[in-house]
């Protein structure tokens, strides 16, 4: 049975079935691909005899999709968003530790787009070692706390002032070096 196909309106799109070959582009990064053709047994498509025009199933988009993850050796999305469930974190979180944007991270997760190779290996390193991107983070926050904390003792408001005073005043860079210690070893 022939249905009509989408691109060029021929009742000429017929299901076809066995092994669908898969080539992609000769170059890539300007480099000869030497694992450019893929065959995909037991898969299952539509194609138009008319215009050429191939429809893929889901089933097989995501086959597709798997190889070129594993061609590259990069985690798939499945896998990125299983380790950010594993530390109970949200897409937003997770992008701040990583130091991306949050849209970005989320086509990586959705397979919308697929992550650099060099931010492959940092996804996989905070899998190993979650508690050295948590430190980081943890860092920017005690200082970010200390600035609040210094800025709160500035405009005097507050009971600090007896803080200010212990730490012999707030001007000039080496005081606020010596209270922004003081504080940090308190948080
Ligand atoms: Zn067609």
């Amino acid at each position: 049975m022939k249905m009509k196909c989408p691109l060029c309106g021929d009742e000429s799109l017929e299901r076809k079935t066995g092994a669908f070959h898969f080539e992609l582009p000769g170059k890539e990064s300007g480099r000869e691909n030497p694992e450019r053709e893929m065959d995909f047994p037991d898969s299952e498509w539509d194609e138009c005899g008319a215009c050429g025009e191939v429809i893929l199933s889901v089933e097989l988009q995501k086959r597709i999709e798997r190889r070129q993850y594993a061609r590259k050796g990069i985690l798939t999305p499945e896998e990125i968003k299983s380790i950010r469930e594993k530390y109970s974190l949200t897409q937003a979180r997770m992008a701040q530790i990583l130091q991306v944007g949050e849209k970005n991270f989320s086509r990586w997760e959705n397979g919308i787009a697929m992550q650099t190779k060099s931010m492959d290996s940092l996804i996989r390193q905070f899998e190993k070692r979650p508690e050295e991107f948590l430190k980081n983070e943890g860092g920017k926050q005690a200082s970010d706390s200390v600035s609040s904390y210094l800025r709160t003792i500035e405009s005097g408001k507050g009971g600090n002032v007896q803080a200010l005073a212990a730490h012999g005043g707030i001007r000039g860079k080496k005081n606020r070096e010596t209270l922004s210690r003081f504080i940090k070893d308190k948080l």
